[in-house]
């Protein structure tokens, strides 16, 4: 999907970023759940990175595993 208008609110990240991106822990690709503000991976292990004040936090420590229930 694809939005060459976006509005240039005070947060966004680039599809450079993304691309250059990795996960950390399986090397798989990233993307942006706009709605958690979490970075998502699509590979394998499908863990979910924080981001704070705009900066991606792509550590595996910091990072949730999908299969972990919150709380
Ligand atoms: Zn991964």
């Amino acid at each position: 999907m694809e939005n060459a208008l976006n509005s240039e609110n005070a947060y966004t990240l680039s599809k450079t970023l993304l691309d250059i991106l990795a996960c950390p822990a399986c090397k798989g690709g990233i993307v942006h759940d706009e709605t958690a503000q979490k970075l998502v991976c699509t590979g394998e292990c499908q863990r979910r990175y924080p981001i704070r004040e705009g900066i991606p936090v792509m550590l595996i420590d910091e990072a949730e595993l999908p299969d972990e229930e919150p709380g």
